[in-house]
């Protein structure tokens, strides 16, 4: 075996069984969960039999879901079926499987043969358990029919409420009400929701023949319609349907119920859906669940109403009852945020035996999902009706409080708290809150409702369109509408921060926002907006496309100018939860820090030492630069030499400041990295300026500049191969890094100190660098007469392929590898980091990448190339210390790689450092739990 050829692959026997059992090429799966994690019940299809049944039961006849099978009936279908089960009031129905959605198109978009077969049996249990009769003409059976995939999509896909009227069942429903206002005012809804969601007839084509109507009847309310008013407009809208769609509104119920299920799995694929399920990071599901559930109505009369609530605050987590309702309405109202609806605080002096029910299904339901619940219900004519539970969405801030809180209430154990809280969403409890001394004196034009916590400043835009334009081009935007619809999910995305004048907290817009941890006022009822003008107004003053504003997410109030914002503490629950995280992560966490400065915030934040101090950041400031500039135009090596030991005193300081920053904690620092020519001013004005400074003619500095310039620099002369060909430079960090611990040493401080090489691709370069650096440092020694123990170690980056591949000779020279996965991931890809923002977009959009390999380690490819590293390091040294220093190290799955592979320790920004104790202590959680 020659001397340069790879150690026998074998190595790799030492891996753990779960590294040994992970696929080299990732597959799909669900990558996200709802925010706020799982409920206990676990999304496991596996669970669910294997049969071709295609519709499953819920009722009191019989139960045939559970609520483990949200893969295969949705998170709805589930548990709607698991809330039947535990006996709570669900009204009766069934779900059609996701399996049968993934059928339809694998049949190029037709119904599966027998799954309508299916369906009408499942109706005639439905009449059975309820004594209607679908399409009849005295006591009809109504239906909704609703999508529900397994993880949450809140208003992305399709639903139809009413469904099973007809011109014949309208009367019946009349009869058995004792209600002809109601049973039209339904069906007026079924054929505009019909015509718009199933036929594609645009709404305001309805919209439009309403308005007519009233103001043929002379009011402007639609509650304020008459019975006769309504029975025109069904005629109305029938004609609008058939002029619009060519054909009559079918008057055969299962007519209706058949297209409505074919629109609801169309829905799946809807613009609308497909943009959350890409931002969201949901990827692997089959498709949706239909859920055709029995209709019950929030809009039968004053002793009627809809609401929807979550057993706990999902802002900030308080452990109250927190949710809307309004009286007389039916579905959707309350989540669209047309009416802004009273609390369920209020809810006592509407009726008191409802709201005392809702408490004790509250408790019901957190003891069994062991989480907390985001509900939908219905009171019709008094009696509560559960629509849905599910996990309820929460923000970073919400989920810390939950978790803790449920441990002291004993309704989870630590381990399971810290499984449960997604670690980036710590990002949100990191991000700066307005400065209260500034805020004092900032003028406040307004309040909303405090949706969804943060601290946001920008210009309005009035849509969506508008808002992802402009965040396109740099602006911070702040997406200003009377309120959201699933439409503006993308310019929401964009948007620094979202503000509506309409809808309360469990809107649209705020429960969106809350599952993105983006700052959200909602229902600032007294912006008035002129979306056509691109203006709103506030007590009579006009704000414009230009005026900046910031939004207080956690307060709720909108002020006038940008307010200044101070960095967010560790304390409370966050800090508990660190404390947690600490016990069980079997990872070391460290940060990226250039500066004494954030050295200490790192520290602040729980790091456990420096794994990269890229100290070309150290050069670019006042007189350093010029130093450099220098030092870069020096012709000899003496003028080199000189201009070196200008930038000495600075390093030297730089090193002290880290070292007493993080004393007693290892810092390592990286030697100079990026092509030399980054220093160079590019420009006639900085060429002038730098000449004068350097008292050389400019044509001399346009020459350097000229000669230093390389197609491509990224490939160029820079890193390792920069001390190698002026190892003056080398000598000058090396001399300041260990004068600087010598110092610190003298104060009685621990240095630990590390000294990184960069970019090695062969032995004989580490070899070499190793060589000097020693020399160095001995030379250091003997000048200052110090006999002591210095604690240096000498290592390398592993961010060349071909050093990953030969890390067995490698580390024959290494005391630590760091994985740069950032160059890794540039060149095992072949995509340029500067450079990638124009085809990296387009990729992901279009699902030729799953996700932004600079942000999460692609695992197959990158990520073998990091195993093999560490396999072959350790087979020479098998105590070799290997970290990550790369971007990766803060990103939460790329930490559960780095624990799966046994690395000793990552290395993020401060403000990830949090993120990714989190996520260690997860990795070693989630590698217990029985699979
Ligand atoms: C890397 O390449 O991953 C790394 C940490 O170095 P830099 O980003 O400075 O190139
Ligand atoms: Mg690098």
């Amino acid at each position: 075996m020659s001397k340069t050829s790879p150690r026998p692959i074998e190595s790799s026997k030492k891996r753990s069984p779960a590294l040994a059992a992970r696929p080299s090429k990732p597959t799909k799966k669900v990558s996200k969960k709802p925010a706020g994690a799982s409920a206990a019940p676990a999304a496991d299809k596996s669970e669910a039999p294997k049969s071709a049944q295609m519709v499953y039961y819920f009722g009191k006849l019989k139960t045939e879901g559970k609520a483990a099978w949200k893969m295969l009936l949705g998170g709805k279908g589930a548990n709607l079926a698991d809330m039947t089960s535990i006996g709570l009031p669900v009204p009766p129905g069934f779900t059609i499987t996701t399996d049968t959605c993934a059928k339809y198109y694998e049949l190029k978009k037709r119904l599966p043969l027998g799954l309508m077969n299916e369906v009408h049996k499942n109706i005639a249990l439905l009449e059975k358990e309820l004594g209607k009769k679908f399409g009849n003409v005295d006591n009809p059976l109504l239906v909704s029919v609703r999508s529900g995939a397994a993880a949450s999509m809140p208003g992305m896909m399709d639903t139809i409420l009413n469904l099973g009227l007809t011109d014949a069942a309208v009367e019946g429903l009349a009869k058995s009400t004792g209600n002809r206002r109601f049973a039209y005012d339904a069906y007026r809804r079924l054929i505009n929701m019909f015509g718009d969601v199933v036929m594609g007839v645009s709404h305001e084509h309805f919209e439009h023949a309403f308005d007519k109507l009233k103001r043929k009847h002379k009011v402007d309310l639609d509650t304020d319609v008459s019975e006769e008013g309504l029975v025109d407009l069904c005629a109305v809208y029938k004609e609008v349907y058939r002029h619009k769609v060519g054909e009559e509104f079918p008057q055969n119920p299962f007519k209706q119920l058949e297209l409505a299920i074919e629109a609801v799995f169309k829905s799946w694929n809807h613009d609308k859906a497909v943009s959350y399920r890409r931002i969201e990071g949901i990827t692997g599901l089959n498709g949706t669940a239909v859920n055709i559930q029995s209709m019950v109505y929030g809009n039968m009369g004053d002793d009627s109403g809809t609401g929807v609530a979550f057993t706990r605050n999902p802002s900030n987590g308080d452990s109250a009852f927190y949710g809307e309702f309004l009286i007389n309405a039916q579905g959707e109202d309350v989540v669209a945020g047309i009416r802004t609806p009273q609390t369920v605080d209020q809810m006592p002096r509407w009726n008191k035996t409802v709201h005392a029910q809702l408490l004790k299904i509250k408790g019901i339901l957190e003891k069994h999902y062991r989480d907390m619940q985001d509900i939908e219900f219905t009171i019709e004519r008094g009696t509560l009706f559960m629509l849905q539970t599910r996990t309820g969405k929460r923000t970073g801030f919400a989920a810390v409080k939950i978790a803790c809180d449920m441990v002291k209430e004993k309704l989870i154990t630590e381990e399971e708290a810290l499984l449960r809280i997604p670690a980036g969403d710590l990002t949100q409890l990191l991000l700066p809150s307005f400065d209260p001394t500034k805020k004092s004196i900032a003028k406040v034009m307004t309040k909303g409702l405090p949706a969804s916590p943060g601290a946001a400043v920008g210009k309005p835009a009035f849509t969506a369109e508008e808002a992802v334009e402009r965040a396109r081009s740099g602006e911070k935007v702040i997406l200003v509408r009377k309120e959201t619809s699933p439409e503006d999910v993308e310019g929401m995305h964009h948007a620094a921060g979202i503000l509506t004048s309409t809808g309360g907290m469990t809107s649209h817009a705020a429960v969106v926002a809350r599952g993105w941890g983006k700052c959200c006022v909602a229902g600032a009822g007294e912006i008035h907006i002129e979306a056509d003008k691109g203006e709103f107004t506030v007590k009579g003053k006009t704000y414009g496309r230009d005026s900046v504003i910031s939004i207080d997410g956690s307060t709720g109030e909108v002020i006038e100018g940008a307010l200044a914002t101070v960095a967010p503490e560790m304390s409370g629950d966050f800090s508990k939860v660190m404390r947690w995280a600490d016990k069980y992560r079997r990872l070391r966490i460290r940060a990226n820090a250039d500066t004494p400065a954030d050295a200490k915030r790192a520290r602040d934040f729980g790091a456990e030492g420096i794994g990269l101090t890229r100290t070309e950041h150290m050069f670019f400031e006042g007189e350093r630069i010029i130093a450099m500039r220098e030092m870069i135009l020096a012709e000899t090596k003496e003028a080199r030499v000189a201009a070196l030991a200008k930038l000495l005193p600075f390093q030297r300081d730089d090193f002290i400041g880290l070292f007493r920053a993080m004393d007693g904690l290892p810092v390592t620092i990286r030697l100079l990295d990026p092509p030399l020519h980054e220093f160079l001013p590019h420009d006639d004005d900085n060429q002038k300026q730098v000449a004068a400074a350097l008292k050389v003619p400019v044509a001399k500095v346009r020459q350097r500049v000229s000669m230093l310039h390389e197609a491509n620099p990224m490939l160029g002369h820079r890193g390792c191969r920069l001390a190698i060909t002026y190892p003056e430079i080398l000598d000058m960090q090396v001399r300041a890094i260990i004068e600087a611990a010598i110092e610190c040493l003298q104060e009685g401080r621990r240095p630990i100190v590390e000294i990184m090489h960069p970019l090695v691709g062969t032995r004989r370069e580490l070899a070499l660098l190793r060589e000097m650096t020693i020399a160095t440092i001995e030379k250091i020694k003997s000048e200052q007469k110090f006999t002591k123990k210095l604690d240096v170690k000498i290592g390398t980056m592993i961010e060349i392929p071909r050093a990953a591949v030969t890390a067995n000779e490698i580390a024959e020279v290494a005391d630590f590898f760091s994985f740069g996965t950032n160059d890794l991931t540039q060149m095992t890809f072949g995509y340029s980091r500067d450079d990638s923002g124009t085809f990296l977009p387009h990729y992901i959009d279009h699902d030729v990448l799953e996700s932004d390999p600079f942000q999460t380690l692609d695992q197959g490819g990158v990520g073998q190339l990091v195993e093999m590293g560490i396999d072959r390091g350790r087979a020479t040294k098998p105590d070799l210390k290997i970290g990550i220093c790369g971007e990766h190290g803060g990103d939460p799955k790329s930490v559960f790689f780095c624990h799966e592979v046994g690395m000793d320790y990552v290395s993020c920004s401060p403000f990830r450092v949090p993120i990714a104790r989190l996520a260690a202590a997860q990795a070693v959680l989630k590698a217990a739990k029985p699979k």
